[in-house]
């Protein structure tokens, strides 16, 4: 018998034809990973340092996480939380047990959280005018932030590329200037009900805050009986060398949103709330249907493990330490080009002069994939599994970016 003839599409056409067009149109179809490698569909080999947009913790299939999950899958995946599965159950002693006393809810992305994260606002803001709904529901983020594309973490992004078009926006937030204390002060008044931020920005370009800011703000937040709420989505799960990026300023937030690291690839989101603020939320009032599910977790505590046993975390600490010295040694070699490095860990912004989008095409044909990032910044983030050699591989890739350009 003959094969009818199979009319072969290719991957490019068939999201030319089909694929919603909200995205700007990739350059590579990938077909394969493994540690932090990838392949596209015509066999060449790219270091990945994007890992996802800092999702893919522990690189590629990383054999642990890839045991884990076919074990879950082959077990229970989905139960709704109608009922307790006991990964849920495990994956939110393990948080707390980053995180400090107090409780968590799952969700399935970074926006996700930062839903159950404004609206933990409101509550708070609720109880603090003596129950009366709507009095007191401002929340005050910081200009460039970058919190998601839902229309809670919209409002909360005052960026016109992000809001263009989709006004009227959540009413009630108000925009401070990043690690100027004064300007987020004087934007506290009687409506006020929480301060939310990215502890490190990550779209915009990788910007940290610094400690004496944090303090500032959880002093600030005490005085006037706001929340202290981070938007860890990005910079969390070990990417800064510490579980938490606030971990390194030794301020304590009360409230906390992760996601993208948390399930080494699996979509999970999470919110930790401080116990002083926990039992805002009761039964009923908010939910998702996938929250949480068998599935997830084991995903989230295969990457905890990893994390742990392979002591990720130290490792990222010693290795960006070098890593950000062979980094800085490009802005002395390309001062036209490069103007500085910024970031912790294995969150790294590299300042280029101009649109780092020549620069990241230019890597990505000499075989290192990196992530733009707003204001002129290329951005860095490699798996926290990525090895010292990988590292250093990286710089030098780059450095013969530079080279060509100049
Ligand atoms: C990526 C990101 C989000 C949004 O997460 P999604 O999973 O894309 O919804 C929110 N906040 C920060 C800081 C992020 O980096």
């Amino acid at each position: 018998m003959s094969r009818p003839d199979v009319v072969r599409t290719s991957t490019a056409e068939l999201y030319d034809a089909h694929v919603l067009k909200n995205y700007g149109r990739p350059a590579l179809t990938l077909v394969r990973g493994s540690g932090s490698h990838v392949w596209d569909d015509q066999g060449t080999q790219y270091l990945d340092f994007t890992s996802g947009i800092a999702v893919s913790a522990l690189g590629h299939c990383h054999p642990h996480w890839v045991a884990a999950v076919q074990r879950q899958a082959g077990e229970l995946i989905h139960v709704s939380n109608l009922f307790r599965n006991p990964n849920q159950g495990e994956l939110a002693r393990r948080i707390v047990g980053y995180a400090g006393p107090g409780r968590v809810f799952f969700c399935n992305s970074g926006a996700e959280a930062n839903e159950a994260l404004l609206k933990l606002a409101r509550l708070h803001g609720m109880k603090k005018a003596g129950g009366e709904e709507g009095k007191i529901y401002k929340v005050i983020c910081a200009k460039n932030a970058f919190h998601g594309r839902t229309f809670g973490g919209m409002s909360a992004t005052p960026q016109e590329k992000i809001q263009k078009g989709f006004r009227p926006l959540v009413p009630g937030f108000a925009f401070g200037e990043l690690n100027n204390l004064a300007s987020f002060e004087e934007l506290i008044d009687g409506q006020t009900a929480a301060i939310f931020i990215e502890t490190i920005q990550g779209e915009s370009g990788v910007n940290p805050v610094t400690t004496e800011f944090l303090l500032g703000l959880r002093e600030l937040c005490n005085r006037h009986n706001l929340l202290l709420i981070l938007d860890e989505v990005q910079c969390g799960i070990g990417r800064t060398g510490k579980f938490y990026a606030y971990e390194h300023t030794g301020v304590r937030p009360d409230a906390i949103g992760m996601a993208k690291g948390l399930g080494g690839g699996f979509p999970i989101g999470a919110v930790w709330i401080g116990e002083k603020s926990a039992e805002l939320y009761q039964p009923g009032m908010h939910g998702t249907t996938f929250g949480g599910t068998p599935l997830a977790c084991a995903a989230a505590l295969a990457v905890l493990d990893v994390l742990e046993r392979e002591q990720l975390m130290e490792k990222v600490t010693v290795r960006s330490a070098v890593w950000h010295r062979e980094l800085e040694q490009l802005v002395s070699e390309f001062p036209s080009q490069v103007l500085g490095v910024r970031g912790r860990g294995y969150l790294v912004g590299v300042q280029l002069a101009s649109d780092p989008t020549p620069c990241l095409v230019a890597a990505r044909e000499a075989g290192l994939l990196a992530v733009f990032a707003g204001n002129n910044v290329m951005r860095l983030l490699p798996p926290l599994t990525a090895t010292s050699a990988e590292l250093t591989r990286s710089v030098e890739i780059l450095r013969s970016v530079f080279a060509t350009k100049k």
